[in-house]
Order: C-alpha cells, then sequence, then structure tokens
C-alpha cells in the first residue's frame, strides 16, 4: 500500500473509542478491536499490579468495583483530577494520561488483529467541536502518550460530515446534531465544492446518553425502593450505582429498536428484586428536559450562525451514539421542519477522521512531490466513493474567545480584553494583536494574563471583566521576558494566534525582538513531563 495511505482517524469518545481507516477502495472502514466490536468502552480498570485493562471487561469490572475503573475521563479533560486507584502501578494519573490507555488498547488491538498493513501511527483524533486550547491540546498529548503521531485534532462534527459522504460538488449548509454518551455538541456546517466550513458551533460537554441512562437509573431505583421499603441512595453507593447505570443503559439501547414500546426491567440487590416495566412513554418522559436542552443549545447555534449571515439550513445529521433514541429524531424533526439523517451514528466520526487523515496525506505528499523531496506522486484516490475520496479542505472555526487581562484606564478595574472571538475561521491566519506599553524603566519582563471565555458579542463584549472569564494559568500569570531591558512605555505587540487544531499560541513583538510565549497551563506538559509520563506509562501491561 501506499505510504500516503497508511494513516488512521480515531474517535476518542467519552464513552465508546474507535479506529478506522480508509481502505485500498477509498472505502472508510472501522478497525475491529480483540473482541471482534467495532468499538470499545471507554472505560479503564487497574488491576492489583501493573496491569491495565481497557474496554469491554473493564466496563464489566465497574459493576463490582468501581473503586478500581475511571469512565467518563473526557469529560475530565479539562480538569486537574488526579486518579488514585489502589493499584501498585501506576498511581495519581490524571485524564490526559487515563485518555492515553484508552488509545493505547485500541491501537493495541487494531495492530495485534492485523487488519491494516502497517502499525497503527499516524493518526488523526477527534474531539467536541467547543473543546478549548486546553482541551484540545490534552487529546494531542494522550496520543503522544500512547506512542502515535498526531496529524490533526479535528472536530467531531466535522468528521461526521465528511463520512456523511458530503459530495465535493454539493453547496449545502448542514447542522451536525451530536449527541454522544457524555457530550452534546451542534455545529453549522457549510459544504460548498469541496470545502467543509464551520459556521457555529456550541455544546454541552456535560450533556450526553449517560444523563438519560442516569434518570432511568434513578427512576428504577425509586421503584425498588417503593416496594421494599428502602432508602437505598446510588449517589453514595457506588456499587449500586453502576450496576444500575449498566442496566439503565441497556434497557434504553433496547427502547431504541423501532418496534419496541416497552421492555422489561428487574433490579436486584441485596438480595431483594422487583421486576418493572419501562414503556416509551414512561422514559421520555423521564428524559425529556435533557432533550429540551439540547434543542434550546441547537437553537442558539442557529441564532449565531444567522447572526453570520447563514440563515437557511438544507440538512440536518443525528450524529453520536445517543442520537438512536427514536424520540431524538422525532423531535429534532418537529423542531426544525426536516428529516434528519441517522446513518452510522457510532462510527462516522472515526471514518471521518481517517478519509481527512488521508487527505492531509495525500496533500502533503503531493507537495514533497512538487518540491522534489518525493520521487514518487502518492497513489490517486478516486473521487467521489462512500465519500471516502475526493480532495476536502477543511476550514474549522474557534469555539472559544480569547483575550487579554489588563486594567481599565478609566475604572481601574480587572477587565479582558478579548483579542480572538468564538467562531472565528481558523484558515491559517487567525490572528489578532494588541499593544500595550511598559509601565517604568529598564522593564525586562510583563506578565501576560491570558482569558478564555464562551462570549460571542464582539461589538458589547469587546472588554469584559475578568470575573466573566477564565485565566488560562492557574495562580500568577507567567512573565513574557523580554530580551532585553526596554525604558517605559515601549510598545509590546502581543500577538494571539490559533492554529488548524484550535491550539492558541502567543507570542510578542518588541522593537525587532520576536518572542514566543510559554504559558503554563495546568495540565498541558511541556517537553519533559510529556517524556517522563510516556516512560512512567509504558511501564503497565494493557490489556
Ligand atoms: P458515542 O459517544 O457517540 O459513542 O455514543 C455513546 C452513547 O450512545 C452511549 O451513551 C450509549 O449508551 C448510546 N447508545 C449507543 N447505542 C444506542 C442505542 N441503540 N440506543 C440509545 N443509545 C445508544
Amino acid at each position: 500500500m501506499d505510504d500516503t495511505r497508511l494513516v488512521f482517524g480515531i474517535d476518542l469518545g467519552t464513552t465508546y473509542s474507535c479506529v478506522a481507516q480508509v481502505d485500498q477502495f477509498d472505502q472508510a472502514v472501522v478497525l475491529k478491536n480483540f473482541e471482534g466490536k467495532n468499538t470499545t468502552p471507554s472505560v479503564v480498570y487497574f488491576g492489583e499490579d501493573d496491569t491495565v485493562v481497557v474496554g469491554e471487561e473493564a466496563k464489566e469490572a465497574s459493576k463490582m468495583e468501581p473503586e478500581r475503573t475511571v469512565a467518563f475521563v473526557k469529560r475530565s479533560i479539562s480538569t486537574d483530577d488526579a486518579y488514585n486507584k489502589p493499584t501498585k502501578f501506576p498511581q495519581g494519573l490524571d485524564p490526559t494520561e487515563i485518555s492515553s490507555y484508552i488509545l493505547k488498547k485500541i491501537v493495541k488491538d487494531a495492530n495485534d488483529a492485523g487488519q491494516s498493513d502497517t502499525e497503527v501511527k499516524k493518526v488523526v483524533i477527534t474531539c467536541p467541536a467547543y473543546f478549548g486550547s486546553k482541551e484540545r491540546e490534552r487529546t494531542k498529548q494522550a496520543g503522544l502518550m500512547a506512542g502515535l503521531e498526531v496529524m490533526a485534532v479535528l472536530n467531531e462534527p466535522t468528521a461526521a460530515a465528511i463520512a456523511y459522504g458530503m459530495k465535493v460538488s454539493d453547496k449545502k449548509n448542514i447542522i451536525v446534531y451530536d449527541l454522544g454518551g457524555g457530550t452534546f455538541d451542534v455545529t453549522i456546517i457549510r459544504v460548498n465544492n469541496g470545502a467543509i466550513t464551520v459556521i457555529a458551533t456550541g455544546g454541552d460537554h456535560h450533556l450526553g446518553g449517560v444523563d438519560w441512562d442516569t434518570e432511568l437509573a434513578k427512576y428504577m431505583l425509586n421503584q425498588f425502593n417503593k416496594e421494599h421499603g428502602t432508602n437505598h441512595d446510588m449517589d453514595k453507593d457506588p456499587v449500586l450505582r453502576n450496576q444500575l447505570m449498566i442496566l439503565a443503559e441497556d434497557k434504553k439501547k433496547s427502547l431504541s429498536v423501532p418496534t419496541r414500546e416497552s421492555v422489561k426491567a428487574i433490579v436486584t440487590y441485596e438480595g431483594n428484586s422487583t421486576q418493572m416495566e419501562i414503556t416509551r412513554a414512561i422514559f421520555d418522559q423521564l428524559t425529556e428536559f435533557r432533550l429540551d436542552e439540547t434543542i434550546e443549545k441547537t437553537k442558539e447555534v442557529i441564532e449565531i450562525a444567522k447572526a453570520k449571515g447563514t440563515t437557511t439550513i438544507d440538512e440536518v445529521l443525528l450524529v453520536g451514539g445517543s442520537s438512536r433514541m427514536r424520540q431524538i429524531k422525532q423531535r429534532v424533526d418537529a423542531e426544525l421542519n426536516c428529516d434528519a439523517a441517522l446513518t452510522d451514528p457510532d462510527e462516522c466520526v472515526a471514518k471521518g477522521a481517517a478519509i481527512f487523515a488521508l487527505n492531509e496525506s495525500y496533500n502533503k505528499a503531493m507537495e514533497e512531490y512538487s518540491e522534489g523531496v518525493r520521487d514518487e506522486p502518492p497513489a490517486k484516490m478516486i473521487r467521489g466513493t462512500g465519500g471516502a475520496t475526493g480532495r476536502i479542505n477543511v476550514i474549522n472555526v474557534t469555539s472559544k474567545t480569547y483575550g487579554m487581562g489588563c486594567l481599565d484606564a478609566n475604572t481601574g478595574a480587572d477587565i479582558v480584553e478579548n483579542l480572538i472571538f468564538a467562531n472565528s475561521p481558523l484558515n491559517g491566519n487567525c490572528k489578532a494583536k494588541s499593544t500595550f506599553y511598559t509601565v517604568q524603566d529598564n522593564q525586562s519582563g510583563v506578565q501576560l494574563p491570558v482569558f478564555e471565555s464562551d462570549v460571542t458579542d464582539e461589538v458589547n463584549e469587546h472588554t469584559i471583566p475578568q470575573s466573566a472569564a477564565v485565566a488560562m494559568e492557574e495562580g500568577e500569570p507567567s512573565v513574557l521576558k523580554l530580551t532585553k531591558k526596554w525604558p517605559k512605555d515601549t510598545p509590546v505587540n502581543v500577538i494571539f494566534e490559533i492554529d488548524t487544531d484550535g491550539i492558541l499560541h502567543v507570542h510578542a513583538e518588541v522593537g525587532q525582538d520576536s518572542i514566543d510565549f510559554e504559558m503554563k497551563i495546568k495540565g498541558v506538559k511541556d517537553e519533559k513531563e510529556l517524556e517522563a509520563a510516556t516512560a512512567k506509562m509504558s511501564r503497565a501491561k494493557i490489556q
């Protein structure tokens, strides 16, 4: 196989993860895991010694040994949580490191099964569109620690749109409604002659299938408590909680079968058991408020797109495993007056990432060929088969607003001057500059407090109070070290730049000097930390 094709797409999901590749027939295909399944539960189990089990077995173990398992780690990717499990090794892992074990496992399975011509090494990993700089960096670092070469971090809805086979000649505005296991993402995308441009994006990283499971689990426990006069509380009992959640997920999935109007469930705990019938009507009623939240978010994003001149929607795609719930399509169709497409919701993100990876790889190889670095041109892609081929050009938007902390010249209040707003196109030139001045003679450094927020109104929210934003660094902001001592009132041009992966870089220009600014974002590792973590993690045996 041509080496340009040895690239892969990975959907690192909250509940399930998946690896895909474009095969020699230009079809995006999923690489199966050890159990022969297309997706692997993103659950990690820590054995007593140094074994780390990922996937179905770990999920099963979470019922009896919740203290040894970690699930939904993607929801915590921006946090400083440290997971201390009763294991000899490894200890005190952060969410990036846990995610890295998930990646290691799915890559290992794909390699062991020998489904592809080579090792899974060069990958595109997906993340929710609303992930900010820190979460994206961490996603990338999870890949690096798993020994992967991360070509790009791609937004999940963009990947889904690519996989849905948007024909290169299509000219359409599409809503991607992505309801996964733990996250909800809604994105409006314009497809035009191979260019895929994200117009607007929004979402909630704490809204997903697991919230539907929680409502159903609570309901089942209520029925059980009523019958037995007990007072069990799943928030105080992790074993009970995990059992109920797994049962709830199973029942929820059964209710997605088109002909199924009700399911039976049996809750057994401490020698008692209760049998109950769960109808679709009960399930829908219990969880309606969650569905309302997704519709509200969707409408918000439609408004943002409208404000940017995109007033028509031609298609709605339903993505993410939770979109299989029947009430989702019904409600979305009714609210948006459409016939939303639901195809391949569990795998389309990984497949889209694989197609994107191939495009990137092909483009790079063509460039190298034209520069004479490469002897042969890459093997041609056949246009238009299954959406896998045909050159695509993705332009994303930033999901967050970024600004500099400063003092309001009039009031002296702590404010943020926003430089780059959410939904700005990431076209390789997403930059903004602001000028600050040194305040004293012989100044050799300037503190640069960088803030991130969700504000979107460029006119009225050009400056906002610091309390309305989140500092990128914890504690005192890092100091930009100037290369020499400057007199008072020397202009310091601070330049914010967001790369095509959606990651913020800051540099400054003072006189003729151009200086890179290294922020120390808690949880984002520097090179040394990354090396140390990679070495530490490789000591565990992954199963
Ligand atoms: P994803 O993050 O896209 O892999 O979605 C995983 C979520 O989809 C989990 O919450 C699953 O319980 C849910 N899911 C998967 N299959 C179904 C189904 N048939 N019906 C309802 N929810 C499902």
